[in-house]
């Protein structure tokens, strides 16, 4: 299978290539030529399959012959290492749980395999791969943790002093080995320029092999299709769920919606967005505008222009009445979020995170005018956004048992001012 690129100036690109490339040279993103497809006998047949196994069939066709079967198993086995259960919260809507892993929020999936895909690739050269990461927090967590170890590959993640939360900054910062930390004195904007600078210096690229991790990575973004077929594999009703998923790069519904495509049983798509509607608005009214990203309590949606819509145009060969068939948006306000939150605790006892609010209240809204019964993704454990969560609910979420350890660990990060020549002078010491 060859991937090409959305802006289609680059030339055609395996996996492999299209894995340690990011991003396609003309700034398109790369897309699969064609979509696998599972007829009704296949379906049957993935029904039954355990995680890792699945993962192997759904990836298979993407991957090729880049990455041996065995190896490919090894991976899927390793990134689907812990329990994602769909659970009924009413009587309409369900919760596909994908907190359960390393760090606690769903980009483990797409971490994890994406770090593993590169340690393999890097086996059959001799320079090692330096990936960069800028982060707010919950990428930055999961990649670090997800390369934790892998030969031939080092890790730097920049992030914002004083930005992240307590959590989120000792999953950061004390990995050792491989991972290096950088505590930018500055915005989380500016770890992105510094990044974006870097990959442009001429001088570093010589040097240095770079690449990043961010979710435009097909090795990040294919993957998490898997667990929409394991949302499946739980559904338990006749007719296919609605599903909703919390949307900021739309990398997660893209990867969902391409399932669909390949044949996966969803009767319909919500995209549940936070008070940055662009998406939502583009359903309105045929236009995508960009505009300026607000600060949220779920702040892991706070997009302005979600990356991945260009690969949801492709899906639909651009055909705007086509994507509104298969997709409704509904925006949330802050105070609607905890609204939800507040109510669905008080009701039945769950405890929602602000992202997985979101999705709540959207399918809510939904099914409100549709009917039917849904799903929705729960893409962070509560206790990764404890402040809002308690004062929200009056409730503090528990950390999970293998998270103590977390606590006890010592930070280790280097300093940095937000300018370019710091950071290079870091780069090229090694
Ligand atoms: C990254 C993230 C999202 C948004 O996912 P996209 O793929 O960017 O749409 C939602 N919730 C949480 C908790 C996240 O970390």
């Amino acid at each position: 299978m060859l991937f090409y690129s959305t802006s289609r100036q680059s030339p055609l690109v395996d996996f492999r290539e299209a894995t340690v490339r990011g991003q396609a040279p003309d700034g398109g993103l790369y897309f699969p030529e064609r979509i696998p497809e599972f007829d009704a006998a296949a379906l049957k047949r993935l029904k039954k399959l355990k995680a890792a196994d699945l993962g192997v069939e759904v990836l298979k066709p993407y991957v090729g012959d880049t990455i041996g079967e065995e190896a490919l198993y090894e991976i899927c086995a390793h990134t689907l290492n812990f329990p994602i259960p769909l659970l009924e919260v009413n009587d309409t809507i369900s919760v596909l749980e994908l907190f359960h892993g390393a760090t606690l929020a769903f980009k483990d999936v797409g971490a994890r395999f994406m770090s593993r895909c590169l340690g393999e690739f890097a086996k059959g050269s001799d320079q090692k791969i330096t990936v960069l990461v800028a982060t707010s927090g919950d990428t930055g967590s999961a990649v670090a943790n997800g390369f934790l170890g892998v030969e031939g590959v080092e890790v730097i993640i920049l992030y914002p002093s004083g930005k992240v939360s307590a959590v989120q900054e000792l999953q950061l910062t004390t990995n050792g080995q491989n991972i290096k930390a950088l505590e930018v004195m500055g915005t989380f904007d500016d770890c992105q320029r510094l990044v974006k600078q870097a990959f442009s210096d001429e001088e570093i690229r010589k040097e240095l092999f770079l690449t990043s991790a961010n979710s435009i990575n097909v090795a990040r973004w294919l993957p998490q299709q898997v667990y929409y077929f394991m949302a499946w594999q739980q559904w338990e009703e006749s007719e296919p769920p609605v599903i909703s998923v919390p949307s900021g790069n739309f990398g997660n519904i893209a990867a969902g919606l391409l399932a669909m495509k390949s044949g996966l049983p969803v009767k319909h798509f919500v995209a549940a967005c936070n008070s940055n509607d662009v998406f939502t608005r583009y359903l309105q009214t045929g236009k995508f505008e960009a505009h300026k990203a607000q600060a949220t309590i779920s702040n892991a949606m706070d997009v302005g222009l979600p990356s991945n819509f260009v690969r949801i145009l492709e899906m639909f060969g651009g055909d705007y009445d086509a994507i509104r068939k298969a997709i409704s948006s509904y925006s949330l306000s802050d105070v609607e979020t905890k609204e939800v939150m507040k109510r669905v605790y008080e009701q039945v006892g769950y405890l929602l995170d602000p992202h997985g609010a979101v999705g709540y209240g959207a399918l809510e809204q939904y099914l409100r005018d549709a009917g039917g019964k849904g799903l929705f993704l729960e893409t962070a454990h509560p206790v990764k956004f404890n402040g809002v969560v308690k004062e929200t609910t009056g409730v503090e979420p528990e950390l999970p048992e293998e998270m103590e350890a977390l606590l006890k660990r010592t930070k280790q990060s280097v300093a940095m001012e937000p300018d370019y020549e710091s950071f290079k002078t870091y780069l090229k010491k090694g």
